[in-house]
Order: C-alpha cells, then sequence, then structure tokens
C-alpha cells in the first residue's frame, strides 16, 4: 500500500511529491500524459521568484521534475479511470489497474474554456486554438483573433506579436480585466488592435479559420474581422471529471479545501488550478502541493497511532 498517491504532475503535483519524497512517505505521483501541466504551454514565466530574467514553461518544469527525481520520488505514466471517495473507503483504479492508498492529493488541474459557438469544434486545431506558444509560429504575417480581456488573453496576444502581423483582442467589455503591467503593454504595442464589447457569435472557415462574426453587446449590432486564426482565452473549467461530486466544490466545480487543503473527505487533498481560489499561478500552485503533502504527512501520522482524525 502506498502512504501517498498523487494525481496529477504540474507544479502543484511535483512539488507535493518533492515534499513527501523528502519526508520519506512511499509515494507515486501519477501523470496521464507528460509532466507539466498547463505551464507548459506558457512560453515565458516572468513573475516566478528566483528567475529575475524569467524562465520557459518547459524549463521550469523539466528544472522541478529533475529536483523531484533527486529525492526518489516515483512517477509513473498511468491514467486515473475511477476514483471511488467516501470517508470510509478510498479506491483508485489506474489504466494499469487498481492502487492502495492511505492518503491522496489531488493536482488535476483544469482546462481551458471553449466559447461553445459555431464553428468552434470544427476548425480547433485548423485555425481555432487554445495555446498560443504550440501554435503562434504558424501564423508568421498573418492576422488573428484574440478572444478575452484577462492575464492569459493579453499575455498570449503580445507573445503573438512575435509572428503575427497584427492581432486583435476582442473583449466583451470596455476596460480589460489584466493586470496594469500587461494592460500597458498591450496598449503601447502597435501591432495589437482592440474590438471592445464585443463577443464572437461564429468562426467562419472550412479547412482553415477564414474570419470571426462579432456582436456588438451594447448596441446589437454585428460585423465581421477577417483573421486566419482565433485564439481564445477565456478562463478555465476544472478537470473535475474523476470526481462525479463525491467531494465539495464551489458552483463553477472547483474543489473546496480548509487552509491545510484537505477537502470534505478527511485523507483526500487538493492543491493548484483544481482548487477553489482567487489566484492561479506557478507560485500559488507550489505552496499549496507543499502544504498538501505535509498535511498528508500529519494525517498518516495520526492514522498509523491509531488516533481519531
Ligand atoms: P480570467 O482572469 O478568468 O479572464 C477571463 C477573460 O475572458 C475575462 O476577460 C472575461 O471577461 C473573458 N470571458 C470569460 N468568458 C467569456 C465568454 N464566454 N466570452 C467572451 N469572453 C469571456 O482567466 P485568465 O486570463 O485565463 O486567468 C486565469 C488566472 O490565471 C487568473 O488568476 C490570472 O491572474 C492568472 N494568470 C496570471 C498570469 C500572470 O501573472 N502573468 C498569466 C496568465 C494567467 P470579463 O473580464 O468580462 O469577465
Amino acid at each position: 500500500m502506498e502512504d501517498l498517491i498523487i494525481i496529477g504532475a504540474g507544479p502543484a503535483g511535483l512539488t507535493a511529491g518533492l515534499y513527501a519524497a523528502r519526508a520519506r512517505l512511499k509515494t507515486v505521483l501519477l501523470e496521464r500524459f507528460s509532466p507539466g501541466g498547463q505551464i507548459l504551454t506558457t512560453d515565458w514565466v516572468e513573475n516566478y521568484p528566483g528567475f529575475p530574467e524569467g524562465i520557459s514553461g518547459f524549463e521550469l518544469v523539466d528544472r522541478m521534475k529533475r529536483q523531484t527525481e533527486k529525492f526518489g520520488l516515483e512517477i509513473r505514466s498511468q491514467e486515473v479511470v475511477e476514483l471511488q471517495l467516501s470517508p470510509e473507503k478510498k479506491t483508485l483504479v489506474t489504466d494499469k489497474g487498481p492502487l492502495e492508498f492511505k492518503s491522496l492529493i489531488l493536482a488535476i488541474g483544469a482546462t481551458p474554456q471553449k466559447l461553445g459557438i459555431e464553428g468552434e469544434d470544427l476548425l480547433t486545431g485548423k485555425g481555432v486554438s487554445y495555446c498560443a506558444t504550440c501554435d503562434g509560429p504558424f501564423y508568421r504575417d498573418q492576422e488573428v483573433a484574440v478572444i478575452g480581456g484577462g492575464d492569459t488573453a493579453v499575455e498570449e496576444a503580445l507573445f503573438l506579436t512575435r509572428f503575427a502581423r497584427k492581432v486583435t483582442i476582442i473583449h466583451r467589455r470596455d476596460e480589460l480585466r489584466a493586470t496594469k503591467l500587461l494592460r500597458e503593454r498591450a496598449f503601447a504595442e502597435e501591432k495589437v488592435d482592440f474590438v471592445w464589447d464585443a463577443i464572437p457569435v461564429r468562426i467562419a472557415g472550412g479547412t482553415g479559420v477564414e474570419g470571426i462574426d462579432l456582436k456588438n453587446v451594447k448596441t446589437g449590432e454585428e460585423s465581421h474581422l477577417e483573421v486566419q486564426g482565433v485564439f481564445v482565452f477565456i478562463g478555465y473549467r476544472p478537470n473535475n471529471e474523476l470526481l462525479k461530486g463525491q467531494l465539495k466544490t464551489d458552483e463553477m466545480g472547483f474543489v473546496v479545501t480548509n487552509n491545510d487543503m484537505e477537502t470534505s473527505i478527511a485523507g483526500v487533498f487538493a492543491a493548484g488550478d483544481i482548487r477553489s481560489k482567487v489566484l492561479r499561478q506557478v507560485s500559488t500552485a507550489v505552496g499549496e502541493g507543499a502544504i498538501a503533502a505535509f498535511a498528508a504527512e500529519k494525517y498518516i501520522e495520526l492514522l498509523m497511532h491509531g488516533k481519531s482524525i
């Protein structure tokens, strides 16, 4: 039986793994793809302390992974296909079989939200993208639209100016949500244009994106913007499919925890983007991963001494 199973190898899961390995807990970190999580889709991270020049998302995660390996953390490529959680009994089945454990950390993250409009699914991978780092280089000297007004949208729009001739940010209000520094950069960048108070209603195209139909939310007026790429950054939804309502969540489905990262079921912890919280950052994810591992260690100690928890 494992002391601890961690699901998800983004910054939260890797940090939990690092702390658990150093605490000599018998730990397995499960990841269905390769370690990294969403940070792999971030070209450059410049607000993670300790890297004054910034660091690529890929390298940051690679360093975290190597650090966990140094302390002997076991990372397995296995997908969790079933999770049964109750105060009395907890079971977990992966695509390679069942695993027994004393305690569990969910670091299962979040996924980019879709617009849910005509043409989006059809043209995903053919001009509609949720990752500028992955797809930006395909749009050299072309025109692209970015949907959203938060930090991600503005940061990724600025990244896209390295390739695209013109980047139009389409936002449903007349004020960006993004932090002041990013707003200032976007307003100063001559390749970035804005369409305010507008939502996309249809993405046009066949084998590739040809344009996007917009609707002004104040006047109802419709317009068309010719672009070859549409990048959607309108927030995230929790990767909570496995949980099937077994844990307390907020109204958006993010897992609610206490200050020790413990969920509504004792011995089950959550860390990183899957948690209900206000700030989703690498720096917050790693802090939560550390707290979750520490709390799991205390939980296991009490369990081993037969104390009621
Ligand atoms: P976010 O802050 O939730 O912003 C989502 C944006 O999309 C908002 O501007 C929102 O408009 C818009 N939007 C939402 N649903 C929409 C819809 N159906 N149609 C059109 N527009 C829609 O998401 P995020 O930018 O991905 O950021 C997520 C978290 O990560 C935040 O905590 C953010 O600070 C953090 N983050 C930080 C950095 C950084 O520090 N460098 C970088 C990236 C992300 P409204 O403004 O009108 O709600």
